[in-house]
């Protein structure tokens, strides 16, 4: 792990909001492959969720099934460092999918990391793991330890986080160097934002180091009034219960705002041959490329 802020750092972003349909995995695809394709960056996807929505947007349905049959996925990562008494170390070089991206355009820049719906029964006894006589195991270092060999490799690690600040969104913050948060821009879904801040920054507190959010995106834009209403709050940082009482303060809100278009929800089907990203992304392409643009920026300035 060291080695990586020896000379170039590895920027590890997770991609987290406690609601789920916002955009998350939408996003966070995106940006790991506009990242892979077009900023020529070696990109490793790590998808924490059980529900599999970035392995399922990436790899082909075979392909997902015989590595789940055959425990290459975080899941089983998990599974293993709970049973103290199977000594068989999780193969992480296995577990990596290469070259995966949807865009046929002969890139093979992007990896995955692929996450299991079996990670749902798993998730709530990962705390345990101490318990269970397994000491040599921190639960919440879990996967930095599995991805400490391999990391040096990337540029980018991008880390879509399950809806929800347990211990395997935990996992993830535990390696960020930073982290995004995806949401609709409507009271709702961006209720929980304050949550995320307080908690991310209680956590940053506990492992001794700062975890900034790099901002907010506005995803899923529709061009009505409370939309329009959102943003400008955002924008103006006046989202409510951050202020300077509480020592908290919003997130600044990314310039590029991604809108709601059809040929993102038609984009998720991993079997249409696309072979562009305009294709992939419609008009919510500009924007998702600037966004990533204006991530990358962020990243890379702070190192220099
Ligand atoms: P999350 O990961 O937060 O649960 P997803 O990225 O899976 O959210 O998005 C939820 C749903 O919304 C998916 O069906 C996805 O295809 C769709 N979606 C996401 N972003 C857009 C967009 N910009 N335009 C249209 N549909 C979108
Ligand atoms: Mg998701």
């Amino acid at each position: 792990w060291v080695k990586a802020f020896q000379g170039e750092e590895t920027h590890v972003l997770s991609f987290i909001n406690l609601k789920g349909g916002v955009g998350k995995t939408t996003t966070a695809i995106a940006v790991a492959e506009i990242l892979a394709h077009e900023e020529r960056k070696h990109v490793l996807l790590v998808d924490l969720d059980p529900q599999t929505n970035a392995t399922v947007g990436l790899i082909a349905e075979e392909q997902w099934a015989e590595l789940d049959n055959t425990g290459r996925t975080v899941a089983q990562l998990f599974a293993d460092r709970l049973n103290p008494h199977d000594r068989a170390a999780f193969d992480i070089e296995a577990a990596i999918v290469r070259g995966v991206s949807t865009i046929n355009d002969g890139i093979a820049r992007l990896d995955l990391l692929p996450s299991s719906i079996r990670l749902i029964e798993l998730q709530d006894r990962i705390p345990m793991i101490a318990l269970a006589g397994n000491f040599t195991a921190n639960p919440l270092e879990i996967l930095k330890n599995a991805l400490q060999p391999i990391i040096d490799r990337y540029d980018y690690v991008i880390i879509d986080c399950p809806p929800s600040l347990g211990t395997v969104t935990k996992n993830g913050l535990r390696l960020s160097t930073g982290y995004v948060i995806p949401t609709i821009p409507d009271i709702v879904s961006t209720w929980g934002i304050y949550q995320i801040v307080d908690n991310v920054s209680r956590f940053a507190t506990d492992i001794g180091r700062e975890i900034p959010a790099l901002g907010i995106v506005a995803t899923k834009v529709q061009g009505n009034n409370l939309h329009a209403r959102v943003i400008d709050d955002l924008r103006a940082n006046r989202l409510g219960r951050f202020g300077v009482e509480n020592g908290l303060t919003q997130p600044p809100l990314f310039t590029n705002t991604i809108p709601q278009t059809v040929a993102v929800a038609r984009g998720a089907d991993v079997e249409a041959d696309i072979r562009t990203f305009k294709g992939k992304y419609g008009t919510a392409y500009e924007p998702l490329r600037g966004l990533t643009l204006e991530i990358k920026r962020i990243c890379e300035n702070k190192t220099q």
